[in-house]
């Protein structure tokens, strides 16, 4: 397993892919910066950050009004960025890409349009035990609105869902189905082409939280047959602040819009307004257009690294996480799929997360302690948190290596 891990990691040169990210030389209380929160955010190739400042230093200006020649490029660029993140996921028509601010974002602009129109009284939502809060809250936000009710897939205590359950509650009422590909928490990836599968068999829409997925695993929307994904750009190399949501055309035609302003509009009269065609019926006002050109650029970074290099490099990573972590006496995993991708949380005895992140930090390691805004998560393990380590390709074995000593070193100071 070792082995491979170096096979792929000299083969894509990570320490030249390193040099792609500058804050990856930071030092942290004078010593060197060993990122390991990757699943709250990535951090930034030059290629973004040399985007962004070019597009503010050069061709700033708002798109789809002007006829003047800066909005005209800002307006390419703009719509440039919206066809290389439909071709990322082989989306059909690059209009089937809404711009948004986030995973959080799409998944309310949904949440609001579809439950606005399609859900009624007796109806109810099928999600996961393993959501992240922002795949819950605006789901009990829209039932509550509408009488209807939230259904939950249970999970094992290895974190994996129980596809007997899920087949048990996707009965009639269920209007849609929401659930994460893999969980922030727990790491497990979910067997979402058998939900998609079953729940299409039943005429059911499924929208699926790609946050963790699609920076970790080729992903294409057609292959999967999904109805909608959400996902952020600042969890795949891009800016904060921009995400996207996919809908196939015929869901997005039949959804209300979810804000109204400028450009989400044919024309207006005080009487009558009419509304524009995809995407712009769900982009009302100034978008983010610096963000999305970022996100197009970090797009672009990830396909020159390879999506199955990627998958390659960090699986072996996290292969060679697992083993090394197994290894330190009292620790047990939250979250043991098989199935597996990008976060690993633990526990050790009877330490509390946040006072062995503490340790960490002090050492220059950052990790994520906590509920990871998966509340649900840490209630059912009945546990307080968990410690999260998260990876990227630009990870290397040496860093797992000196997390491995901090616990050790955690283990030694609060033991
Ligand atoms: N879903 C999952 C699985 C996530 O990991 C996150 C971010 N932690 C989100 C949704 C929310 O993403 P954002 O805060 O960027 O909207």
């Amino acid at each position: 397993m070792r082995e491979n891990y170096n096979d792929i990691a000299t083969a894509l040169n990570i320490e030249k892919i390193r040099n792609d990210f500058p804050l990856l030389k930071t030092t942290v209380y004078g010593k060197q910066l060993v990122y390991l929160d990757n699943a709250a955010t990535t951090q930034k190739p030059t290629a973004v950050l040399d985007a962004l400042d070019n597009y503010y230093k050069t061709y700033n200006s708002n798109v789809h009004r002007g006829v003047h020649a800066l909005s005209q490029q800002a307006t390419e660029a703009y719509e440039e960025a919206r066809k290389k993140v439909a071709r990322f996921i082989n989306a059909k028509y690059s209009h089937e890409v809404i711009f948004t601010r986030g995973t959080t974002e799409s998944i309310n602009l949904v949440a609001s349009s579809f439950g606005k129109k399609f859900l009624h009284k007796g109806d109810s939502i099928l999600i996961s035990a393993m959501e992240h809060h922002s795949n819950i809250v605006p789901w009990q936000m829209i039932c509550e609105e509408k009488d209807a009710s939230l259904k939950v897939i249970a999970m094992d205590n290895k974190g994996i869902l129980q596809m007997d359950d899920f087949e048990q509650k996707l009965t009639d009422d269920v209007k849609l189905v929401a659930v994460t590909y893999v969980s922030n928490t727990l790491g497990t990836v979910n067997p979402v082409r058998d939900i998609i599968k079953q729940a299409h068999a039943k005429n059911i829409p499924v929208l699926l939280d790609v946050a963790q997925a699609i920076q970790h695993m080729p992903l294409d929307v057609q292959e999967l047959d999904v109805d909608f994904i959400a996902f952020s750009g600042h969890k795949i190399y891009g800016p904060t602040g921009i995400g996207v949501l996919y809908g196939k055309e015929e869901w997005l035609n039949k959804l209300p819009p979810y804000q109204g302003g400028g450009d989400m509009i044919k024309t207006v009269t005080f009487e009558k307004t009419v509304y524009n065609d995809l995407p712009y019926k769900f982009e009302a006002g100034t978008p983010d257009m610096s963000g999305a050109i970022g996100l197009g650029a970090a797009v672009d970074y990830v396909e020159s690294i390879g999506r199955k290099n990627i998958e390659l490099a960090e699986g072996e990573l996290l292969a060679y996480a697992l083993d090394a972590l197994a290894a330190i006496p009292d620790l047990r995993f939250i979250g043991e799929s098989p199935e597996r991708s990008g976060a690993i949380s633990f526990l050790i005895g009877d330490l509390h997360p946040f006072d062995t992140g503490e340790i960490l930090d002090k050492q220059g390691i950052a990790v994520r302690t906590g509920h990871h805004c998966t509340q649900p998560v840490v209630d059912f393990f009945r546990i307080p948190g968990t410690v999260r380590a998260s990876f990227a390709f630009y990870n290397t074995k040496a860093e797992i290596d000196a997390l491995v000593k901090g616990l050790e070193k955690a283990r030694l100071m609060l033991g």
